[in-house]
């Protein structure tokens, strides 16, 4: 990972920004490390959205009133912010409520016209349900079959047996950056490259990636890259796709309706160009407005610092945590991000949390949206407990103390 020292950053300062964090949680002081599920939010992204509803509410795209022309220049605003964070073209990025939309969208308008009987989808072991139940879906329905990428002891994909897997049918790989529950980090511009020269598009689903590392897509070379906004300190239903122009224009729209055509005659429809295409109906205008100002936010810590500050506590957590008896660690990949899957000898994953949460502590247990995860390690769920940047050394001390504490009345 990127390594970059930040002396200058006050993280204490910058964890002040979220008020949420102040809160007492069953008496305690809320410790919030469920980030890997959804991100809290600071101060600057909530004002942005009470501004926008307090001073310049509209719909975009159809007013030329002056309320009309600020929500329309606001959420435009916001494609350009976020396209100049991913680095890519705004003409490329379709704004949509999440990963699941994106991907769904890739399913459905390109996918689903393009594959056919004996055509090959190659996923991952690690995947989220939002990037494997659509790639079914679209299997059934053209006769295509499913391949599966594993994993090794470490939570590291095999690259070997990945590449192997890249046979003349498979028509697309589909795979996360980061894994959600392992924190493994795949190499993914690696993978897209080898991919590219056996002519399979790739798609990768960067939902636990563009919050926590600095992101340049143009750099890894996919044919599609999901980001999910509430994870990346936005508000929830944000969320965009980025895709290369050419499968954009080739594509068919997903779903009909308003503000995604030129033209609409009852003969049949001209739809509008580039991303619009896919954007019909009244957008999530306030959540986007929201979403532009937490990537200024991101922006201004900028990633490199955060992804560095965020390796710092995954490596005390990870010393902490090997002296806590009894407790396993799934995923110990030499690149990861700051998500600790791990489960003690003897207790249950919702036992395990529902105590800590009396602790004021908030993981998440479960099977974390990845049940062929959960089926390789043979359990039916893990602990998870996903760090921050707004995240402190001391946060992970009271952790460790109240797993030490709650384990003890579950042994
Ligand atoms: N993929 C991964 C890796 C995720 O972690 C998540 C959210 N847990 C999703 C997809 C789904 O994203 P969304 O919340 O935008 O539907």
């Amino acid at each position: 990972m990127t390594v970059a020292q930040a002396p200058s950053i006050d993280w204490t300062a910058v964890r002040a920004d979220f008020p949420v964090l102040t809160r007492e949680v069953h008496g305690k002081p809320l410790i919030y490390f469920d980030s890997a599920n959804t991100g809290q939010k600071p101060a600057a992204v909530i004002e942005a959205v009470d501004d926008f509803y307090r001073h310049h509410n509209a719909n975009v795209s159809r007013a030329v009133h002056a309320l009309g022309s600020e929500a329309t220049e606001a959420y435009e605003g916001a494609r350009a912010k976020l396209a100049r964070f991913l680095n890519v073209r705004v003409e490329e990025l379709v704004l949509c409520s999440g990963t699941t939309f994106a991907i769904n969208l890739v399913a459905y308008s390109w996918a689903l016209p393009r594959l056919r009987p004996g055509d090959a989808i190659v996923l991952t072991r690690m995947e989220h349900h939002a990037n494997i139940v659509p790639w079914q879906l679209v299997a059934q329905r053209t006769g295509a079959t499913i391949k599966v990428a594993e994993i090794d002891e470490r939570g590291q994909l095999d690259l070997n047996q990945l590449y192997a897997l890249l046979t003349p049918e498979v028509k697309l790989l589909a795979l996360t950056h980061v894994s959600n529950v392992l924190g493994t980090v795949n190499p993914v511009r690696e993978i897209c490259r080898e991919a590219r020269k056996r002519g399979i598009a790739t798609l990768v689903d960067g939902s636990q990636a563009a919050p926590h590392r600095p992101l340049d897509i143009a750099a890894i070379g996919c044919d599609f890259y999901a980001i999910t906004g509430h994870k990346m300190s936005g508000p929830t239903g944000t969320g965009a796709l980025w895709a290369r122009r050419e499968h954009l224009d080739a594509m068919p729209p997903f779903i009909g309706g308003g503000e995604m055509i030129k033209e609409v005659r009852f003969e049949g429809t001209v739809f509008a160009d580039g991303p619009r295409k896919f954007e019909a109906g009244t957008p999530n205008i306030a959540g986007f407005v929201g979403l532009g100002a937490a990537v200024d936010y991101l922006s201004a810590l900028g990633m490199a610092h955060i992804d560095a500050h965020e390796q710092a506590l995954l490596a005390y957590a990870n010393e902490a945590l090997s002296q806590v008896p009894g407790l396993r660690i799934f995923g110990q990949a030499q690149e990861k991000a700051a998500v600790i899957s791990f489960l003690v000898e003897g207790a249950h994953a919702h036992d395990l949390a529902t105590l800590l949460d009396l602790e004021g502590v908030a993981i998440r247990s479960g099977h974390h949206c990845a049940h062929p995860l959960m089926q390789h390690f043979g359990v039916p769920a893990t602990c998870r407990a996903s760090l921050a940047f707004y995240n402190t050394h001391d946060e992970i001390d009271a952790f460790v103390a109240a797993l030490n504490k709650v384990r003890k009345l579950l042994a």
